[in-house]
């Protein structure tokens, strides 16, 4: 059977599955594997999807599958689809009606689909679109745009809001994540913004992209120079090399390069950087201030009145900015549970697991006893944290690697705070980065730094 989601056609045998590896074929008709089955459908602000322009800080319910039709060295969801045969067990499975009655419950404005790409779960995130539609409630999704017009055409009347994430400007680049052309990704950009979708648009910078990312603005200013655009810096996660990410200076370079396409240019993935804020296209005053918030996402923190400058003109934003801060915990924003995923994965690592049965074997136990709702605390205290490689080193044998690792931070905590005696301990102020931003203060670094000698 020919699958007709998205622009890669795969034909699949009967029993098999294509290659997003999520939809497959009983020889008569292609199905969804996991029909209606949720990784999370989680409560956050609409700054972690992230949109800028669009209610901001509004309270949306955010949900997301596995799996994608992209193969895109250094995905930040990339471990979502490394492990979907762990994590497949123990996704959640939730009707439509049960997904927005949460939505509802939690007083969210609407749902949105991220993390993963829609187009491999098309029919459940139409069903939930549906529902949400006749619920009140708006729609919208983060896509790499490659699905097919008649899957596009079957969504647009259900959605509000889309980010579209552009992984280049040539077809060269999309090559290297597994699809042929960039073509249908424009095209169906177009006809978003034809059909009055509201779109940001979500751009990668790689180091010496600064030619490829200007076409892409050029692109977009072709359909709207209004079309808020965000400059993704590259993060390096999974296999992909270091040199691959671009630094600080030039990205910000980069982006004031872009705004002489596009008026309303964000700077993503770089904490305490100022061009994550709205500034004026007329004056350059700020209008709106955020702050890094996690990979891909952004915190907003003030905003003048009604989003207006000084000087009189209006930021572009749609619906209503909200007053109350998303209750959102630690600073990893949306990506909750997709950075719980990567710290279990970097934990086995370290105590010498590195194949993927046994990563798997971990993942589903983590998932199955909802240790991942905990996981991030744990994490950021050294005993429960130190427990926790002792639980994990437990389910594979690797309990005398385990031993060592406590040891090794044991001793240097304990030598430093020989050193340090009775001296005062000075309030410790931890950063991270360059340009540097604060830490939170429950940050396994900050205990570690503040254990021997801070307080
Ligand atoms: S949605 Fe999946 S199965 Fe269908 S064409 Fe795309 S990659 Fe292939």
């Amino acid at each position: 059977m020919k699958c007709t989601l998205c622009e890669r056609h795969c034909h699949i045998a009967a029993g098999q599955a294509g290659a997003c590896g999520m939809i497959t074929s009983d020889g008569s008709s292609i199905q969804e594997r996991y029909p209606d089955r949720y990784l999370a459908a989680v409560e956050t602000a609409i700054e972690s999807m992230p949109m800028v322009h669009y209610h901001p800080r509004g309270q949306f319910l955010q949900v997301c599958t596995v799996g994608c039709n992209f193969t895109c060295r250094g995905c930040v969801s990339g471990i979502l689809t490394d492990h979907l045969t762990a994590i497949q067990g123990t996704f959640q499975t939730m009707t439509p009606e049960a997904v927005v009655d949460k939505a509802i419950a939690l007083g969210c404005l609407g749902v949105m689909f991220c993390f993963n790409e829609p187009t491999v779960s098309y029919f459940t995130f139409r069903r939930l679109a549906e529902m949400a539609k006749r619920q009140g409630l708006r729609v919208g999704c983060s896509t790499n745009g490659y699905m097919t017009e008649a899957a596009l055409d079957g969504l647009i009347p259900l959605l509000d809001f889309v980010n579209m994430g552009l992984k280049g400007a040539c077809d060269e680049t999309y090559h290297a994540c597994g699809v042929a052309s960039i073509a249908p990704v424009l095209r169906n950009l177009a006809r978003l913004v034809d059909c009055g979708v509201y779109v940001e648009i979500s751009a990668i910078f790689r180091r010496h992209g600064e030619t490829e990312l200007l076409q892409a603005a050029e692109q977009v200013a072709a359909l709207s120079a209004d079309i808020p655009f965000q400059v993704m810096r590259f993060i390096p996660f999974g296999d992909a090399p270091e040199e691959m990410e671009p630094s600080v200076r030039q990205a910000e370079a980069v982006c004031s390069r872009v705004r002489q396409h596009l008026r309303h240019v964000y700077l993503f993935n770089t904490p305490g950087t100022d061009a994550l804020n709205s500034r004026c296209p007329a004056c350059g005053e700020t209008i709106m201030r955020r702050g890094f918030f996690g990979p891909m996402c952004a915190n907003l923190f003030d905003y003048r009145p009604d989003a207006r400058c000084d000087c009189g003109y209006q930021l572009p934003i749609v619906g209503e900015i909200h007053d109350t801060p998303a209750n959102e915990s630690g600073y990893f924003g949306g990506y909750r549970t997709i950075n719980a995923l990567s710290m279990i994965r970097s934990i086995l690592e370290v105590i010498g697991v590195t194949d993927k049965t046994r990563t798997d074997a971990v993942i589903s136990h983590v998932l199955a006893t909802d240790l991942i709702k905990t996981l991030h605390n744990r994490l950021n205290r050294i005993e429960a944290y130190f427990d926790t490689v002792d639980e994990f080193a437990a389910m594979t044998g690797r309990e005398a690697r385990a031993k060592a690792f406590r040891h090794y931070v044991g001793d240097r905590v304990a030598a430093i705070q020989a050193k340090v005696g009775d001296l005062p301990k000075p309030p410790v102020y931890c950063t991270l980065g360059h340009p540097r931003i604060a830490m939170f203060v429950d940050k396994m670094e900050s205990c570690l730094i503040e254990a021997p000698a801070g307080s």
